[in-house]
């Protein structure tokens, strides 16, 4: 998607540096996929359409791999070693605390040295250099470059450079999308179905499926995994990165249902885009205005196995946005304590986090009950972005045969 933030939205991006890329910005995401792919697998990761389940299973499998390693001394310090030639620059010119944070701790675990530019204040920028030479210079230095800027169109335009360099025989490098405006956060989708992978296997702390068993006696219909699911997504549907990305990883799978839940401003309500393409992967789309709201006559609540809270995005208001969305009732979209407990017992509470201090769409209350997931979703982050590095650098032979 592109256009979604004005031209001049506070980080000086000029539209015209991605003007040689316009045509092939503007296609589809099934036309474009390819030039981001590679014989491995994927070697740029721009948008969540990159993500097929066969790819979750095998970032799931290695970053379960990764996470049993990091455990023990030994094989933390091997690990170290798989990737001690390499070097990241992390460019994040838009605020991040756990995808910083997680992508830097994910390049330690793996050996890589990492930098960062996060104020471009502090970089050649302000000689008016532009956004893309920018770019060049950091894939002299370094081996990847893992960004998150305001714009939806710059991680997207310099896969393309990278792959314009690799076609003249120069040196380029692969780039990671860790959040392009209001668009796409591909990133936060992998860590979020490698929680949800984990928590839909329905075992207990020790690994054994007797939770399972437990759970299907009284629910027959119940099954493991991704599949067969309702996801209930609730606050900033049209603006909120990580419910498209992660709205357009699920869709691939079998049987899915999903409902939005947002308050009654354009902006903040299901695009058609979304829809029409969700929709075309055979996804049973609803959209109703509160958490209290019912679907098929039966309280959706009840129904939900994932509830994706999301804050409301303030940074991206523009016309009448802020004083509309002043004026808004957010109660019906606030998970309280009481809602919470109406989940089905094996349901997960999700949120990208950060949330919001001021609003409370999930207030601390909630912390404790067994469905929240939030804090783990964003530790999980560290091991999928460990794996997904392990992807792109190839060495998942060499990971694996570590486990013995
Ligand atoms: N951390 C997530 C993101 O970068 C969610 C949020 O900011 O609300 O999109």
């Amino acid at each position: 998607m592109t256009g979604r933030l004005s031209t001049d939205d506070g980080n000086s991006f000029r539209r015209m540096e991605f003007y040689q890329y316009q045509e092939r910005l503007k296609r589809s995401a099934a036309e474009k996929n390819h030039e981001f792919a590679c014989e491995q697998g994927i070697r740029h990761l721009i948008n969540a359409g990159q993500i097929t389940p066969d790819f979750v299973d095998s970032i799931c499998a290695h970053a379960d791999l990764i996470r049993k390693l990091s455990a023990k001394r030994e094989t933390a310090n091997q690990l170290r070693e798989l990737l001690s030639h390499r070097r990241a620059m992390l460019y994040f010119t838009q605020p991040s605390t756990r995808t910083f944070l997680s992508f830097m701790a994910a390049c330690q675990i793996l050996g890589l040295t990492c930098n960062e530019v996060r104020d471009p204040r502090t970089s050649s920028e302000v000689k008016r250099e532009s956004h893309m030479d920018g770019i060049r210079m950091f894939s002299s230095y370094f081996d990847i470059i893992i960004m998150r800027t305001p714009s939806p169109e710059f991680a997207e335009s310099c896969a393309y450079l990278m792959n314009d360099l690799a076609s003249l025989g120069k040196r380029w490098v692969p780039i990671v999308n860790a959040g392009s405006g209001s668009d796409e956060h591909p990133t936060q989708a992998l860590l979020d179905v490698y929680t949800l992978k984990r928590t839909f296997q329905f075992t207990d702390r020790s690994g054994s499926p007797g939770r399972f068993v437990d759970l299907q006696k009284s629910n027959p219909a119940l099954i493991q995994g991704l599949s067969g699911k309702t996801y209930t997504f609730c606050g900033d549907i049209g603006r909120g990165r990580t419910v498209r990305s992660l709205a357009i990883v699920l869709s691939q799978y079998e049987n899915v249902r999903m409902v939005f839940v947002a308050p009654a401003w354009k902006s903040l309500q299901l695009d058609s885009m979304l829809r029409d393409r969700l929709q075309r992967a055979n996804v049973d789309v609803h959209v109703v205005d509160s958490l209290d709201a019912e679907l098929d006559h039966r309280p959706l609540l009840g129904q939900t196995d994932c509830l994706y809270m999301t804050r409301i995005q303030r940074e991206y208001d523009s016309g009448d946005d802020s004083r509309e969305i002043e004026k808004l009732d957010l109660s019906p979209f606030q998970l309280t304590a009481e809602r919470a407990n109406r989940l089905p017992r094996w349901a997960a509470i999700m949120h990208p986090f950060p949330r919001d201090s001021h609003v409370q769409e999930i207030p601390e209350s909630v912390d404790t009950n067994p469905r929240a997931m939030y804090f783990r979703q964003a530790r999980n982050g560290m091991w999928a972005r460990a794996a997904l590095l392990v992807h792109i650098f190839g060495i998942g032979a060499e990971l694996e045969s570590m486990a013995g």
